[in-house]
Formats: C-alpha cells, structure tokens, sequence
C-alpha cells in the first residue's frame, strides 16, 4: 500500500498544449482524474480560465494565415507521417484511453483504429479539396469554385471516445487548413495532450493543433470569442443545444451531436442467437457508454420469450473487470458519480413499473472494491411512457419494449426524441429496406447492431441528436471545416460595346 507521500507523488499533474508546447498557465481551479478500475485519483487536471483559453485561440489565430497557404500536398504528408506514429504508439494509446475511461484495452483499441482511419482519410486532402470548373459559361468566360479554410475552429468532446471522437474533427479541419482548439473531457484529458505531442513530432508547425483542458468556463471563452470561426461539439443533448444556440448567436458555424436511445428491432424471423450475440455486445460493450450503443431492444410478436430468456443468461455471465484483463468484457463505469446516476435510473426502472429480470446492481469485483462497477442489467415490459425508456441513461442497462407488429416498431423508433442510430434484425429483406426508407434516424444498421459509418461515409444522427447541418468526417467534414467560393472569370479581348446594365443571360 501506498503511503500518503508516495500517492501524492504518483498524482500527475496534467498541462495545457498550446503554440507547440506543454504549458501549464496559470491555472488557478483543477480537476481530478481517476482510475475506474480502482477508484483512485491518478492526474489533476488545470481547468482552463477565459484568459488562459485566449491564450490558445491567439496561438491558434496566429498560425492560421500560414497554414492556410501550405500547400494541401505538404498538409497530407504531415498526416501520413501522424498516422505513422499513432501505429507506432497503438499500445501506448489505447492504455492511456483504458486507465482514465475504464474501457477494456480491445475496446480502447478499436476505438483509436477508428480515429487513425479518419486521419487516413484526410491524407487525400488535395483530391478532397479539388473544386469544380467549368470551361466558357458565356463568351469568353470560365467559371470555378474553391473549398477555403474557415479559420480558427474549436471541438469539445465527451469522456466516452478520448481517442476517435477528437479525431473525427481536427484530422478533418486542419487538413483543409484551418487551426485547431481541442477542449477534451476533463474526465479524460490525456489522450489529447499525447496526440498533440505526436502531431507536432510529425512536423506540424506550432500553433495549429491547441489543446485546453477546462469546464464550461473555457467552453464559454471558445463559444464567444470572435477569432473562433466554427465550433463541432460532441456530447449530452442538453450542451449541444446550448453549443449549438451560443455559437450561432455568436456568428459562428456549428455543428452539435447530442445524446442518444438507440433502438433495435427484432423481428419474429431473427436469427435469435445472432440477435442476442449482437445485443450483448451493443448494449453492454464499453459499459453501455457509447453514443451508438443499443438502449432499446423491441421485440416483435412471439420472438419476445426466448429473446429475454437468452439475454438474461448473458447479462448475468458478463466477464466484468478492469480495462486491463484481456478476458473482461466490460469495465467500470467512468466516475462515482456516473455510477450513481445509473444506478439511480434502475432504481427508477422498477419503482416506474418494469420487470428487473437482471440486476446489476449489487455487483462487486473482490479486491477492487472502490472501483467504478456496475454488473449488467436487464428490464422487460418497459413502456414508452417510463422515464428509462425516454432518457439516455448510458451504462449498462438494457430496456425491452414488446410490440405486436412492425409497423409498431416503425412508429416507436420515429416517435423517439433521439434518431442517432437503429438497426433491425431480420431475414426479410422487404421488412429490412422499409425499415431503412422509413425510419427517422441518421445511422441504419440492417443486421448489424451498432452502424457506426466508416471514415469515408460521415457520422450524424437525426432528431434532438445533431443540431446544425453536417455531419462529422467523410465529405460532411470536409464541407464543415471549409467555405465555398465561386469564381466567375473573363480576360479583356474584345469587350467593347457590351451592355454592362442588363443580367448577363447565354440567351
Ligand atoms: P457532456 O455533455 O457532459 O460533456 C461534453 C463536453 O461538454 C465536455 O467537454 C464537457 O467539459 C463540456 N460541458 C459539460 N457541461 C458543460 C456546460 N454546462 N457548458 C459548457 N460545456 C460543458 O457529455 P459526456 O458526459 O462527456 O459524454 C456523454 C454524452 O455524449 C452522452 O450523452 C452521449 O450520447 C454523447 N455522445 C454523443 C455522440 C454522438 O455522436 N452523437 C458521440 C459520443 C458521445
């Protein structure tokens, strides 16, 4: 056991990155950072003030007229040499997202390989970037267009992705030649800070890859500061409308993703046992912490007894541990007062009238008594009117709704406020690809629970889940992170005489 000196030793003091540099400003307010696995506080976090904030919007402004006039080719090979090194440093990587997140080291893993695929992507930024032409509109005249930088842009994350959810955005926005500021989750900064550290390993002049480390203060300073020109959030529904409404009230473009219910519907002909392996792992993996994870499953007609049957033999058989043991499943949830909340909602679930067929809650792992745990629960009979069913509770907590038809399970999964993603389980594929016209949800998954888009497609859900107009990654991103100009050109032979006050027609 630790003596009190040696804990305080081992507490790491966290830092801002800013112009190319770890600094650590003059924080006055700082957060704690703990390990899930255990309970215990590894890291201090300095909360970043408006001033210390400006400090990198002004790093940020700075670098950006330079970087915008670097060639689109010099820009990818920067992010080649990037993706080199996040391959290089996977291991170590995907431990820092394990021990501040919780998730098991498989999963923080997948989660990094996502993001280095955006960076793929981006290393065909000058194809990407490529406009459009058109040769003699008129008489002489030729037109174009161009993809330009915005600008300083910002991205605020959430705890659940460390990794791949801050390389959905600045990937993207500084290959188009924008600068960049990255306010992290305070939960779990350090990711960030060690992708900054190996973005400008990889060459990448200092200034336009910030990172600050804060709550709503800095958030505030991000929102509001003219030399921001475009916010992309992640997170709860609840900020992102807030992110959303500040930042175009402060004239700037903004695109928020927010919460999540996701729906699954089984059909009578699902194959159950894919349907059950496919719900464990969608409802469960990651501690149920994933924008995209399955909250909802809807049973239709008879398949809803054996369904329930073999999901609670599951879910009481989860091999639950922390991030570190290869054969956990899940780890623990990310802080005490995550764990509380979640708790509180099955709480709720069986005071609101659903059957608690498992349940979690008790759940204790010996020798890691402090840690952030909850086992794996499972409520049937749950009605649209039960809170459950209408919030996102985001853990590991798994609803059955029962329906008689498909057409009910259409109009459930439509009347939800949230649409980021649903699937359906079936054999028919007339079912399937009605389910897929119909459905008011941005991401489908046809047989495939949790259809999260490849780099090359974008990210978005519908509904109170995106505020804004694009999507994230793919050819969205690069629409976000860049204004179009047009250009209409004519070079002087032979103008004389035109009629300069009549609109200019091929008629
Ligand atoms: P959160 O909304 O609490 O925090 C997200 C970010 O906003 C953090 O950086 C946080 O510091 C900041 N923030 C928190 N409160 C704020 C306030 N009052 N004012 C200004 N900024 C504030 O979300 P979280 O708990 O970190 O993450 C989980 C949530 O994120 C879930 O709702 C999940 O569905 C959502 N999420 C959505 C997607 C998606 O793609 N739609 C992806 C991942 C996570």
């Amino acid at each position: 056991m630790n003596s009190p000196q040696e804990t305080i030793r081992s507490v790491r003091e966290l830092t801002h990155f800013v112009d190319g540099a770890r600094i650590n400003g003059a924080s006055q307010r700082w957060g704690e950072v703990f390990d899930p696995a255990s309970g215990a506080v590894t890291a201090r976090v300095p909360l970043a003030s408006r001033a210390e904030t400006g400090l990198a919007i002004a790093a940020a402004a700075a670098a950006f007229p330079k970087w915008a006039a670097t060639p689109p080719l010099r820009r990818a090979r920067i992010m080649f040499k990037f993706k080199e090194l996040i391959e290089r440093h996977a291991d170590e990587l995907s431990a820092l997202i394990s021990s501040e997140h919780g998730k098991v080291l498989s999963d923080a893993r997948g989660e990094l390989t996502r993001g280095l695929e955006v960076v793929e992507f981006v290393c065909g930024i000058p194809h990407l970037l490529k406009g459009e032409f058109s040769e003699q509109i008129g008489n002489g005249i030729d037109s174009w267009s161009m993809h330009q930088a915005l600008g300083v842009c910002a991205g605020i994350t959430p705890f659940n992705f460390p990794a791949m959810v801050p390389m959905w955005m600045f990937p993207v926005a500084i290959a188009c030649g924008n600068t960049f500021v990255l306010k992290p989750s305070e939960r779990d900064p350090s990711t960030s800070l060690r992708l900054a550290e190996l973005l400008h390993e990889a060459g990448l002049p200092a200034g336009v890859f910030n990172v600050v480390n804060g709550d709503k203060e800095a958030v505030d300073a991000l929102l509001t500061d003219p030399r921001v020109a475009a916010v992309s959030f992640v997170g709860s529904t609840p900020i992102a409308e807030y992110i959303y409404s500040t930042g175009a009230a402060h004239g700037k473009r903004v695109q928020a993703l927010g919460g999540a219910k996701n729906h699954m519907v089984v059909m009578p002909d699902a194959d159950v046992d894919q349907a059950v392996d496919s719900l464990i792992g969608a409802a469960y993996g990651s501690a149920g912490e994933r924008c995209m994870a399955i909250s909802v499953a809807v049973a239709v007609g008879e398949i809803a007894e054996p369904l329930v049957a073999r999901l609670a033999e599951r879910a009481r058989t989860l091999k639950i541990g922390p991030g570190s043991w290869p054969e956990a499943e899940m780890g623990p949830l990310v802080t005490h007062s995550h764990l509380d909340k979640v708790r509180g909602y099955v709480d709720l679930g069986v005071s609101e009238g659903a059957e608690l067929v498992v349940d979690g809650r008790d759940f204790k792992l010996a020798g890691h008594e402090n840690g952030f745990y909850l086992g794996g629960c499972l409520f049937d009979k749950v009605t649209p009117a039960m809170r459950i069913y209408r919030e996102e509770i985001f853990g590991p907590v798994l609803c059955v709704v029962r329906v008689p038809d498909f057409h009910h399970a259409v109009n459930l999964v439509n009347a939800h406020e949230y649409g980021n993603g649903t699937a359906i389980f079936t054999r028919n594929g007339h079912a399937a690809r009605e389910f897929a016209r119909r459905i008011q949800v941005g991401m489908v998954g046809i047989n495939v629970p949790i259809p999260v888009p490849m780099a090359f497609h974008s990210f978005g859900g519908w509904k109170r889940s995106l505020f804004g107009d694009h999507s994230v990654h793919g050819p969205e991103g690069v629409r976000f992170y860049t204004k179009l100009k047009t250009v209409t050109a004519r070079w002087p032979v032979g103008m004389e005489g035109e009629n300069a006050f009549v609109m200019p027609t091929n008629g």
